[in-house]
């Protein structure tokens, strides 16, 4: 029988995968303008071949069920999101054995060290409009919440409403990294469907701890 940590962390990505399914076509058609169509198609792929290993994964740990979703997740999404949200599930399991189990404080860590993890592999800083821009402000209100003792339920809401908020002040930037980078200026007036599609994860996770 898997732990409670581990059971969360499965729900998590169970939802994470509703809620990427429910948000493919509008995620796809964020790509549409700036990217290649494909980004909402991606994500679901990705996230329900993880859905179909979550039988197994409840028998592991928690580090052990975030490594595997990881490396599925880099090899079923294909584009360049893959590697991206890998390097988030893989730090979080990392960072969740080196501190000991999952606790707000360890996920706030692991995400931290998963939005580094994207900046040293992808180049990317906060401003480039990508899904940092989303993860950054997740990153800080969930700091805040640590540093306040906040309950874990209203510091996932708050970190998912600053998630949301971050993917729309993508909307006037210009697009530094990835694919909408191509269009230089072009690239003003649409959101970043990464940023979208890292809010919406930040949403899924916020209603996993309370179901
Ligand atoms: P692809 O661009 O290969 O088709 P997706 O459409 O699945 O991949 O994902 C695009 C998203 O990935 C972008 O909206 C952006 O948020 C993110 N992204 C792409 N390149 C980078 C990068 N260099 N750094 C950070 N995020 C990036
Ligand atoms: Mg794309
Ligand atoms: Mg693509």
């Amino acid at each position: 029988v898997a732990d409670e940590a581990t059971e969360l962390v499965c729900r998590a990505l169970s939802e994470v995968a509703d809620v990427l399914s429910t948000h493919k076509d509008e995620l796809t058609e964020l790509d549409m303008p700036i990217g290649d169509s494909d980004h909402g198609i991606n994500m679901a792929r990705g996230f329900e071949a993880v859905r179909e290993q979550l039988p197994v994964l409840e028998k592991g740990g928690v580090p052990a069920a975030l490594r595997t979703a990881g490396m599925t997740v880099v090899s079923k999404v294909g584009g360049s999101s893959g590697p991206l949200y890998g390097t988030i599930l893989r730090k979080l399991g990392i960072t969740a054995k080196k501190m000991g189990g999952l606790t707000l404080d360890s996920f706030t860590v692991g995400l931290d060290a998963g939005f580094k993890g994207i900046q040293e592999l992808a180049g990317a800083k906060e401003g480039d409009k990508t899904m940092l821009d989303a993860m950054a402000p997740a990153i800080r209100s969930l700091e805040r919440s640590v540093e306040a003792h906040q309950g874990i339920a209203e510091a996932l809401d708050a970190a998912a409403a600053a998630a949301a908020e971050g993917a729309e002040t993508t909307i006037p930037l210009i697009a530094r990294k990835g694919r909408a980078s191509y269009l230089g200026e072009r690239s003003v007036g649409h959101k970043d469907p990464g940023a979208a599609s890292f809010a919406y994860c930040m949403a899924a996770i916020a209603q996993a701890y309370k179901n």
